[in-house]
């Protein structure tokens, strides 16, 4: 059975490029009838951060991508949090202890420093390993029984790898294909520490296995501990789960690794959902106005498409359409406007109805209680050029409220003859009695052509008169929104 995680450390925030982990896994799973499950990976107590961990979570929710497992949800093999499984990890560190792939180690930093700075005046780089060590400072190999002398007498030690020398090893990644690596150039990374709590490292790869783990499907800067992993699967002599590495998330402009600095300096969120600190609020894509399903939509194409052209998915689509040897090597760069673009196409997509309930609470904020049948009705004129609801207000206030300025550059239009020609349409305005738009504009397009009146010389100013600015949806649509008076009212304030 397929059984994927999202593993996240709760150090903060849910990062955009976290979130299309997460997807990605969800994809595959639901692609394979498999479990998608999350683990909060939080051994590193110096990194914790309250409220990250219900973030995360909420953050899932909102996407629709919630786990099928986690904590308190299905706990198949709970616990879900890592700081909960603690006294596990200390029984497989010292597994690998007895094994001979693991050993303590005292060093400290001075010690670590001087063997460094041994390497490094040879022009060499320091690797840690046992090896290393024992040639450049016998001092730090030590005997069992020195081992627990010190360890009963409460000496600060960590538990390291045993990494095996002169190793060539061929490894498989499913999106970079096969990939190779030396061992002689790997450290012999901490695997568990004397606080109790073991690295990132142990606790994960146990995690996997116990929770069988059938892919791990993560991000590109994971890739280097993936020889790491492996032989750790081999030192307990578990099969290893397969690997994906997803691309890179690439900024905007220029190269390099997206940032949360980009998007604070270009005015775009990074995060799913808003993040309050005392430092202040780093804005998230629920609060600016987007909808899950266009932030669903283009995390997906970040790295991945269905070899056709196609841009607009569903959830249901992209789990039908999901493949992970379709995920590009190359990191995806990412496009602020193009995500906005995005959210227009959901927004379009939505009934007028819906997106009227949506903007009623903006409008009630501004001191209007707008008919709902009204309302929908500036919702369907005004949404093809919108990509938030947001920003409805500004694309539509002229319906609610008569201009108190006019636009200047487009005041050029009011000539001389304008306020004369204003008045004589102000008199066939108030002659129609069926005040729908398309009568309204046969009725006065006929008085234009039979008076050869140019349409610049009347549709300018009317328009000036009503919205303020040349802007906004077709003109008669308008007309009939606000009705007659208000028409006519607004004519002779702009003529007054
Ligand atoms: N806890 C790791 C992280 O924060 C998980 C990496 C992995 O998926 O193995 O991303």
């Amino acid at each position: 059975q397929v059984r994927v995680r999202f593993a996240p450390s709760p150090t903060g925030p849910l990062h955009i490029g976290g979130v299309r982990t997460a997807l990605f896994n969800y994809l595959f799973a639901k692609k394979n009838n498999g479990v998608f499950f999350l683990r909060i990976e939080d051994t590193d107590q110096n990194r914790f951060v309250p409220g990250a961990e219900e973030y995360i979570m909420e953050a899932l929710e909102w996407l629709g991508i919630a786990p099928d497992e986690t904590i308190g949800k299905n706990e198949k093999f709970g616990p879900y949090r890592q700081s909960e499984r603690k006294d596990l990890y200390q029984q497989y560190a010292a597994e690998l202890i007895n094994s001979g792939n693991a050993y303590y180690a005292f060093d400290t930093p001075e010690a670590l420093d001087a063997a460094r700075k041994l390497e490094e005046e040879q022009g060499k780089t320091f690797i840690y390993n046992h090896t290393n060590r024992e040639k450049l400072d016998t001092s730090l190999v030590i005997s069992a029984e020195e081992t627990t002398k010190r360890i009963a007498a409460g000496e600060h030690y960590v538990i390291r790898f045993k990494t095996p020398i002169n190793e060539t090893l061929h490894l498989h990644d499913i999106i970079r294909g096969d990939v190779k690596f030396e061992t002689n150039l790997l450290d012999d990374k901490v695997l568990f520490k004397s606080d109790g709590m073991p690295t990132y490292h142990l606790a994960n790869i146990v995690d996997d296995h116990l929770m069988e783990t059938s892919h791990v499907i993560r991000g590109e800067e994971w890739l280097p501990s993936m020889p790491l992993h492996v032989l750790l699967y081999r030192a307990f002599g578990w099969d290893a789960p397969e690997f994906a590495h997803l691309p890179l998330i690439m900024k905007p402009v220029g190269n390099g690794k997206l940032s949360k600095r980009d998007g604070d300096k270009m005015g775009f969120p990074v995060f799913p959902l808003d993040w309050k600190t005392a430092e202040g609020i780093s804005s998230g894509y629920r609060e600016k106005g987007f909808f899950p399903e266009a932030v669903i939509n283009f995390l997906a194409l970040l790295g991945w498409n269905d070899g056709t052209d196609k841009e607009l998915f569903s959830l249901e689509e992209l789990v039908a359409a999901f493949d992970l040897n379709r995920v590009h090597k190359s990191g995806a760069k990412f496009d602020p406007e193009k995500n906005k673009w995005f959210n227009h196409q959901y927004l379009i997509k939505q009934e007028d109805a819906t997106l009227a309930k949506a903007y009623a609470p903006i409008l009630a904020e501004k001191g209007f209680s707008i008919d709902e049948s009204v309302l929908t009705k500036v919702v369907s004129l005004i949404k093809e050029r919108a990509h938030f609801v947001s920003e409805f207000w500004e694309m539509s206030d002229f319906f609610f409220v008569a201009p108190t300025a006019y636009d200047e550059k487009a005041s050029k239009n009011w000539k001389e003859e304008t306020p004369a020609l204003m008045q004589e349409l102000i008199s066939v305005v108030e002659e129609i009695t069926d005040f729908t738009s398309m009568n309204i504009e046969t009725i006065v397009k006929d008085w234009m052509t039979k008076n050869e009146i140019g349409m610049g010389k009347v549709m300018q100013p009317f328009r000036l008169s009503l919205v303020g600015a040349l802007k906004g949806p077709h003109l008669f649509d308008i007309v009939e929104v606000i009705g007659k008076d208000e028409t006519i009212n607004r004519i002779q304030k702009a003529i007054a």
